[in-house]
């Protein structure tokens, strides 16, 4: 296995839709394994084809239970990932991106969705998620289709400008809207 090198903005592959994958071969395989290596070490829990220069349709997550740290974390290596169901209902979160240091910014994603993937070697699968993990999908797969989480918001402000506003939070009694770790992948 080895570490990838993480494209980082502004470069026009992270604009740039990826290729559904054809070919569930060796190579593949060593993609899949380098870039779950890659997001361990970054750390992230996501990563996305076109973030390591490949324009290929796959992602690896690896994501715990948000209320349960006894849980291990559940690894997901998707190709050719779609979504076919997104709930109305929305939510705001906080997210960051590998690919772009030291930006986070607020984005509105669906509550739930439901993913339509192929595994690593080749077999249909159907993920539900919900919450945090559901956003990590949305996101991921945004990057299959040349989108970034600026792309989606003006509400992007520096990892500075939310520790103090994490910290006035604080100061005035209020519970902090928003996570400590909001980096994603
Ligand atoms: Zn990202």
């Amino acid at each position: 296995m080895a570490l990838l090198d993480i494209v980082i903005v502004p470069d026009d592959v992270l604009h740039t839709k990826a290729k559904p994958v054809t070919e569930f071969g060796p190579e593949l395989q060593q993609l899949i394994d380098d870039m779950v290596e890659t997001m361990r070490a970054a750390p992230g829990v996501g990563l996305a084809g076109p973030q390591v220069n490949q324009l290929q349709r796959v992602i690896v997550v690896e994501f715990g239970d948000e209320e349960d740290d006894e849980v291990p974390p559940t690894l997901y290596t998707l190709v050719n990932p779609e979504i076919s169901k997104l709930s109305k209902e929305t939510v705001w979160g906080v997210e960051g991106c590998l690919s772009i240091p030291d930006l986070v910014g607020e984005v509105e994603r669906s509550e739930a969705v439901t993913v339509k993937a192929q595994n690593r070697h080749g077999q249909v699968v159907k993920i539900k998620a919900e919450g945090w993990l559901a956003r990590i999908f949305q996101h991921e797969i945004d990057h299959l289709n040349g989108v970034l989480f600026t792309d989606r918001t003006d509400r992007v402000f520096s990892l500075e400008e939310l520790e103090a506003a994490q910290e006035a939070a604080e100061a005035n009694g209020d519970l902090p809207e928003i996570p400590d770790q909001p980096s994603i992948g």
